[in-house]
């Protein structure tokens, strides 16, 4: 959602809630697109810092939809988001410190999509695993290891093992 923050501009020293939501319906991570599976409508709390700066703070939590790393079996995973922003204001208008990246401000009007969407990718785990042991699928015949055991020989798939087979074979030869 965008809202317009001109209202604040001359509450001048004073502490102003907004309910917010995130209206994103997926983000976009390396290329693949997440669905959002929930999120609640948050406070975003303003603070008007002697009319020069006005900094914005808030914390809520978003759910996504994503395959596991290992077994491609959904999982939802919560992403915490903790927003802590500081804005500049001169002749009633709000900007944000350019160099700090991305702007979610514009004529005033704060996009709080962006804001979130911002601290989801910063917070977004680098592995998802639908449990901690997950078993992961077979490499040989496909089966999803968490819900039937399969009898095939991985040994050759894994390199440290194929490593030390050769190591094995060198040493015959010798
Ligand atoms: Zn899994
Ligand atoms: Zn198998």
């Amino acid at each position: 959602m965008k809202l317009d923050l001109s209202f604040l501009l001359d509450k001048e020293n004073e502490t102003t809630d907004v309910s917010v939501s995130c209206d994103v319906t997926s983000v976009s991570i390396g290329g693949t697109s997440y669905r959002k599976s929930s999120d609640e409508p948050f406070t975003l709390t303003f603070y008007n810092d002697e009319g020069k700066k006005l900094y914005v703070s808030g914390s809520t939590k978003v759910s996504f939809i994503s395959p596991c790393d290992r077994c491609l079996e959904e999982v939802e995973i919560e992403i915490p988001v903790k927003i802590s922003e500081e804005f500049f204001i001169s002749n009633d208008i709000i900007t944000c410190d350019e160099e700090e990246g991305v702007i979610c401000i514009e004529e005033n009007s704060l996009d709080v999509d962006c804001l979130v969407v911002n601290e989801i990718l910063v917070n977004w785990p680098a592995k998802v695993l639908c449990k901690e042991d997950c078993k992961g699928i077979c490499p040989v015949c496909g089966k999803n290891r968490n819900i039937e055991e399969c009898d095939c020989d991985t040994s050759v798939m894994d390199p440290r093992m194929q490593q030390f087979q050769d190591v094995f074979k060198d040493f015959k030869e010798v």
